[in-house]
């Protein structure tokens, strides 16, 4: 089985306490919201993608992203790009 693409992800904490992840997705390059649970901290790790493209695995892995890292907007070029020079 191939190894699973690790995604850095974008955490922000809702004032309920809920966790938005975001993320640039490795199949479709758009930005991916996926709820991070409510705990103190989020809740990453394997994540099944929201556009599952013909023959991609369909599935990555959150990891925690830096915490200076922008959100990933959806349909951004210059994100793309950023990620895929990395
Ligand atoms: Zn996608």
């Amino acid at each position: 089985m191939a190894r699973l693409p690790e995604v850095a992800t974008y955490a922000r904490r809702h004032p309920d306490g809920v966790w938005d992840l975001t993320v640039a997705c490795p199949f479709c390059g758009d930005a991916h919201l996926h709820g991070g649970g409510r705990d103190a901290h989020p809740d990453l790790g394997l994540c099944v993608s929201h556009c599952l493209a013909d023959g991609l695995v369909g599935s990555y892995v959150l990891i925690a992203g830096p915490a200076d890292m922008a959100k990933p907007r959806s349909k951004s070029r210059a994100w793309r790009v950023a990620r895929a020079s990395r």
